[in-house]
C-alpha cells in the first residue's frame, strides 16, 4: 500500500503529527465537548476562548517566556508582519533599521519594508548566491537602529543561524517561521518574533507573533485595527473572525510536543538526529547529492541539493514520487531538490529517504 502521510518532506504547509491528525479528524466530525464540528463553532464561543488561551499558555511554557510578552495569533502570513513589522517600528525614525539579506524571504521583506521608511542591509549573500551565512565580524551592527531584522531559517537555500544576532540594546525582530518551536530559541533575547504556523506547528491560516510589551510603547497610533498590535492585544486575537479551525489544529500540535515529545529541548535532538542523518547521506555520495549550504550553516530543516544534472533531479522526483515521497521539488526560486524534516515528520521517514537517495544514486552511477 503507498504510504499514507508519513513520507511527506514538503517545505509548507508540511507534515502534522499523526495523532494529532486523528483528533483533527475526530474534530471535524465533532469536538466531544462541545458537540459540534470545529468547522462550525462561534469564535465568540467559550470554547474558543480557551483554545486561544491554552494556545498562548502552551507556547509560553515551550519556550519560558514571561508576562512582559504578547502572544498573538494573527492572519496575513509571514508576509504581512514584513509590513507590520516597520508600519509599528520604522515609521518616522531617524536612523535605518537594520536587515540581513541572507537568502529568498529575507530579500522579500525588504521592499515591504521600504514602503514604510530607510533601512540599511547590513550584509547581503547574494554575490556568494545565499551559499552560507555572515561571520559576525562581517556585520557591524548600529546602536541606532530602530531594530535589527533577520530571518533565522532560509526555507529555500537551506540555511540556519545557530546563534543570536545583534547587540542587547537594539531590538531584535526575527522571522522565524520555518524553525519555531523546532529548538530552544531564547526568545527572552527578542524583541519580536514571528512565525506562521504551516512548517512546524499547524495548519497554513495562523501566524503566531511574540512582541515585548515595551516594544510597543511609541507605536502609531494611527494603523489600520487589524494591523495594530495593540489593538489585536486588546481583543485577545480576536477582532475579527480567526481562523479557528487552524488555530485549533495549532493547539493540538503545541498538546503534542509539551506532553508527547515532552519540550523543546528533545524536539531538537530528534530534529538534529533526523538533519545529520541526511546530511551524513550528502556526505557520503561523492559529490552525487551536493547541498547548496556552507556546512557550519546547514539548516536542521531543510536540506536543499542539487544532482549532478538538471536531468537526473528530473528522475529523482519522478521516482522518489512512485516511491510514496512527496515535496521534495526544491523551490521554484532555485531548484533542484530540498527535503523538508520540519518536526512531524519522522526519523524512519528519513531513513526511508537516505536509503532510497543510496539506491538511485547506484543505479544511476552505472
Ligand atoms: N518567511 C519564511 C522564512 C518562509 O519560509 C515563508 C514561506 N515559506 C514566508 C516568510 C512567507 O510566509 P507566508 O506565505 O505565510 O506569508
Amino acid at each position: 500500500m503507498k504510504p499514507l502521510n508519513s513520507l511527506n518532506f514538503s517545505g509548507g504547509p508540511g507534515a502534522l503529527p499523526e495523532s494529532v491528525l486523528l483528533q483533527v479528524q475526530q474534530a471535524i466530525l465533532e469536538v466531544p465537548e462541545v458537540g459540534l464540528s470545529v468547522l462550525g463553532i462561534s469564535h465568540r464561543s467559550d470554547w474558543f476562548a480557551a483554545v486561544v488561551q491554552e494556545t498562548e499558555d502552551n507556547i509560553r511554557a515551550l519556550l519560558g517566556l514571561d508576562a512582559s510578552y504578547h502572544v498573538l495569533l494573527l492572519q496575513g502570513g509571514a508576509t504581512q508582519q514584513f509590513s507590520m513589522v516597520p508600519m509599528t517600528l520604522l515609521r518616522g525614525q531617524q536612523a535605518p533599521a537594520q536587515y540581513l539579506q541572507t537568502g529568498y524571504w529575507s530579500g522579500k521583506v525588504l521592499p515591504e519594508a521600504r514602503l514604510q521608511g530607510d533601512i540599511e542591509v547590513l550584509w547581503s549573500g547574494q554575490s556568494c548566491g545565499f551559499s552560507r551565512l555572515p561571520a559576525d565580524d562581517e556585520l557591524a551592527f548600529s546602536a541606532d537602529a530602530p531594530y535589527l531584522h533577520y530571518v533565522s531559517n532560509e526555507t529555500v537555500e537551506g540555511l540556519q543561524f545557530n546563534r543570536v544576532l545583534g547587540r542587547e540594546d537594539v531590538p531584535r525582530v526575527c522571522d522565524m517561521s520555518s524553525d519555531f518551536l523546532s529548538r530552544p530559541c531564547e526568545a527572552e533575547r527578542f524583541a519580536l518574533i514571528y512565525a506562521h504556523a504551516q512548517k512546524n506547528i499547524g495548519p497554513a491560516g495562523v501566524t503566531v507573533v511574540l512582541v515585548k510589551d515595551a516594544l510597543l510603547q511609541d507605536a502609531p497610533t494611527d494603523l489600520p485595527a487589524f494591523l495594530d498590535y495593540k489593538q489585536q492585544i486588546k481583543a485577545h486575537s480576536n477582532l475579527n473572525t480567526p481562523p479557528v479551525f487552524s488555530i485549533y489544529v495549532t493547539l493540538l500540535v503545541t498538546r503534542w510536543l509539551l506532553h508527547e515529545v515532552g519540550g523543546l529541548a528533545n524536539m531538537d535532538q530528534i530534529n538534529r538526529q533526523k538533519a545529520a542523518l541526511l546530511y551524513q547521506a550528502l556526505d557520503d555520495s561523492e559529490g552525487f547529492y551536493r547541498g547548496r549550504a556552507a556546512v557550519p550553516d546547514r539548516s536542521l530543516m531543510n536540506v536543499a541539493m542539487t544532482l549532478p544534472s538538471v536531468a537526473l533531479e528530473q528522475a529523482f522526483l519522478a521516482e522518489s514520487a512512485l516511491a510514496g515521497f512527496s515535496g521534495l521539488a526544491g523551490h521554484r526560486a532555485v531548484g533542484g531538490i530540498r527535503a523538508s524534516i520540519y518536526n512531524a515528520l519522522s526519523l524512519t521517514a528519513v531513513q526511508r529517504l537516505t536509503e532510497f537517495m543510496q539506491d538511485f544514486r547506484r543505479q544511476h552511477l552505472s
